[in-house]
């Protein structure tokens, strides 16, 4: 029989339940526990979706002024996720992914291969030509079947350029089967101290390649963190909203190797949003779509019950959001986080938290109540890899940051007026449902996604969890009131030096 698991926060949600509270990051704190977890050696492995996994739970938020390319590709780099706006034209946002995608080699899909009835004179002539910084091309028979390797070593000690390529090839390989992933490649090529490992299928077609010196880079050193796909390429998620428009995108995502989909509206919970939904999962049933938002529990059940491997939960928390005032709706972030994962414990399906983040210790406050991973906007806002200029103010750098549902982004691109369902109306008609704005310059994504992840760390071991799933069960929280929160904050004292973590 499988235990059930006891969470230890359950009985303090279903208390302020009772009273009729739903409760934000500001009105809680976790409380500490008996611990034996160093943060230097907590594991924050978690996942996005289904198949998505993450080495810490951050992902850059799919904003105009937040995610593109250089955001995204750091962001994996670091061990979490970025997920490519949807205002850029669907070529645009494809194009985005396969700069991610082709940022590392790992499996190498499709090499330059050469025929083994070439002269070594003329492959190496076109090896100029092309300005081909490497030697090793994997050597084709006229049907086209993969018969062996020229490398350095055979071209070197090559002196009669005349010969065939298949004169000087080395026959004896060691190949593997297609879907071969980056970390078997890794071990088979040390065991057998081999360079190169071609991929073969049935018919002995070369269906790619892996190089050592690639792999290694992967796989060992600096790069262990990085958040990487079975074939070693970065990881990357695209958003994408609802009806034809979105399936054009999916299609287009899917030839560049997404890892996965978000659908990204404000009103997660919509027929409109479900059917698409349903159609991208009959088409790509092996892709994840992450769904959102939403910040209920039967919310969340329904996407999941729709086949969603992942629920975004946030409907106005957001620090550039107007929905809670403009429209009147929306569910305190922490609550909603806590009931929308919930409804949905035992489905093996993430909850991802969207939203309202100031603090690295509102990370540790938002998984304790049961998140997954969470979204960033306004935190990684203003770092050099978000997309546009620095804008100086009286001789200070700063940044744009904007709503996607603001008046600017709406105007600019109809995916953001789409987003808050506003395609029938025109511009000068539109309603925001978010601000325009500035943040300070903050230099490169890594220092903030370090001090966030240091006080995640932190946070995890005053509660005495050595993982993420051990926070979501051992997490329990205090309500405070405004005297506790001001107590909380620095007081009584001016500020003379800024901490790296903490802004007023
Ligand atoms: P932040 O990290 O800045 O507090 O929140 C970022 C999140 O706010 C985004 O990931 C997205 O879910 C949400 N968001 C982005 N733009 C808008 C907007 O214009 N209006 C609303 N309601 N939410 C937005």
């Amino acid at each position: 029989m499988v235990k059930k698991e006891r969470f230890k926060k359950d009985a303090f949600f279903s208390k302020m339940s009772r009273l009729g509270l739903a409760l934000s990051y500001d009105d809680v704190r976790l409380k500490t526990g008996h611990s034996e977890v160093e943060p230097a050696a907590v594991n924050l492995l978690t996942k996005f979706s289904r198949q998505v996994s993450l080495n810490n739970p951050i992902v850059s938020s799919p904003m105009d002024t937040v995610t593109e390319s250089d955001m995204a590709i750091e962001m994996a780099k670091l061990g979490g996720l970025g997920i490519i706006h949807r205002a850029l034209p669907p070529k645009e946002q494809s194009q985005a992914v396969a700069k991610v995608k082709f940022y590392l080699n790992g499996l190498i899909k499709k090499p330059i291969c050469i025929n083994q009835d070439e002269k070594v004179g003329d492959v190496l002539k076109t090896r100029e030509e092309k300005g081909y910084k490497f030697h090793t091309f994997p050597v084709l028979d006229v049907h086209g079947k993969f018969v062996g390797l020229v490398t350095q070593n055979d071209f070197e000690f090559c002196i009669n350029q005349n010969l065939k390529v298949g004169d000087i090839m080395s026959a004896d390989l060691k190949c593997e089967n297609d879907g071969t992933s980056v970390k078997e490649a890794f071990d088979i090529m040390r065991k057998n101290k081999k360079k190169v490992l071609p991929l073969l299928d049935q018919e002995k077609k070369l269906v790619g390649m892996y190089v050592f010196s690639d792999v290694k880079r992967i796989m060992t050193g600096s790069s262990a963190q990085y958040n990487i796909d079975a074939n070693g390429n970065l990881r990357v998620g695209a958003a994408v909203g609802v009806g034809e428009e979105a399936l054009e995108r999916v299609e287009l995502l899917v030839k560049k190797n997404i890892d996965v989909f978000v659908i990204d509206t404000a009103h997660g919970d919509s027929e409109r949003v479900i059917k698409t939904l349903k159609k991208i999962k009959k088409l790509y049933p092996h892709i994840d779509v992450v769904v959102g938002n939403v910040s209920e529990g039967h919310s969340a059940k329904r996407l999941v019950d729709a086949g969603a491997d992942g629920v975004k939960v946030g409907q106005g928390p957001g620090s550039i959001c107007t929905t809670r005032i403009i429209a009147g709706i929306g569910h305190p972030q922490v609550s909603a986080v806590y009931e929308c994962s919930k409804a949905i414990r035992g489905s093996g399906v993430p909850v991802c938290a969207d939203g309202g983040i100031k603090y690295s210790g509102d990370i540790t406050i938002a998984i304790g109540a049961g998140a997954d991973s969470v979204m960033l906007g306004n935190m990684l806002a203003g770092t050099k890899e978000t997309p546009g200029d620095i804008v100086m103010v009286q001789g200070v750098p700063y940044k744009n940051y904007r709503g996607m549902g603001s008046l600017g982004a709406m105007e600019k691109s109809k995916a953001s007026r789409d987003r808050y369902l506003q395609t029938g109306s025109g511009k000068d008609k539109l309603v925001p449902e978010g601000v325009e704005g500035i943040v300070p310059f903050k230099g490169p994504v890594s220092h903030i996604i370090d001090q966030n992840l240091g006080g995640l760390r932190s946070g995890m071991g005053y509660v005495g969890a050595a993982n993420i799933k051990e926070l979501q069960l051992k997490a329990d929280f205090h309500h405070i009131s405004g005297a506790g929160l001001s107590e909380s904050h620095p007081h009584g004292v001016i500020i003379t030096k800024e901490a790296p973590n903490y802004k007023t």
